[in-house]
């Protein structure tokens, strides 16, 4: 039997401990292929590049740098570079939570995104600390998790998106599977002068917080344990659709 072929990919640039991390641990069960971006893609989301070349640069054996976002990185992989589809893609490990609406600004999160589209069993996986001491415990999880999906493949137009406390992994309180909770972002934008007199500005502010609401991926982390929540592809609010229905939006 050949080894499943992993593709592994994320948003903090090819140089990331969490990305040779979690490399290296998925070695274990199979054939590992990095695409990865040359620089920080934090919070580019879904962004796709279609407005210039894209480079890639094989650094080292089976380690391929993309000057693009991690949703390039995947696509290229896929449609053109790796010869064959692989079993499995998975996207981090990620430093810092991506937790509740983080979903939607996540450079991770659209890693493994872009493998649902195309149609591959796919994970995104985050240490919850922003200065993780315990990557290790995430990439062990990844492996968990990835040998789960690669025996028993995943529904279809769904992916996994994991957090996982930044603690060693036998101190992890088992695993929930959780819905997505809610941030409460504080960005303030910052003003400021640059040398030439203009103004510019910068999103900053403190760091978010969350409601703590029953079977959310947040309440999984406050218990010390390993959040994976399904996401779908289909954005629809199905529950309200009828509500448009009745009440007619007319041209
Ligand atoms: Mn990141």
């Amino acid at each position: 039997m050949p080894k499943p072929l992993i593709l592994v990919t994320n948003d903090d640039g090819i140089r990331a401990p969490g990305l040779e991390l979690l490399a290296k641990a998925l070695e274990s069960i199979g054939e590992v292929r990095v695409f990865a971006p040359e620089s920080q893609q934090s919070a580019v989301g879904h962004g796709v590049s279609l407005h210039k070349p894209l480079r890639v640069t094989e650094i080292s054996k089976n380690w391929f740098m993309v000057d693009g976002t991690p949703t390039d990185c995947v696509m290229l992989a896929v449609r053109a570079l790796l010869g064959q589809r692989p079993d499995l893609v998975v996207s981090g490990v990620n430093p810092g939570a991506n937790l509740g609406d983080d979903v939607t600004y996540s450079g991770t999160v659209a890693g493994a995104y872009e493998g649902m589209l195309l149609g591959i069993p796919s994970i995104a996986v985050s240490d919850v600390s922003y200065a993780p001491q315990r990557l290790d415990t995430a990439a062990a999880v990844a492996v968990r998790v990835g040998e789960y999906v690669l025996e028993r493949g995943l529904p279809e137009d769904t992916m996994l998106n994991l957090n996982v406390p930044d603690v060693a992994y036998t101190e992890l309180k088992g695993i929930a599977v959780t819905r997505m909770g809610r941030r409460n972002y504080q960005d303030e934008i910052i003003t400021r002068q640059d040398p030439r007199g203009r103004l510019y500005y910068w999103i900053g502010g403190a760091e978010p917080t969350h409601e703590v609401e029953e079977g959310t991926d947040f309440e999984a982390i406050e218990k010390n344990m390993v959040s994976v929540t399904p996401l779908h592809r289909d954005l629809t609010h199905h529950a309200v659709l009828h509500r448009f229905y009745e009440t007619r939006i007319e041209l």
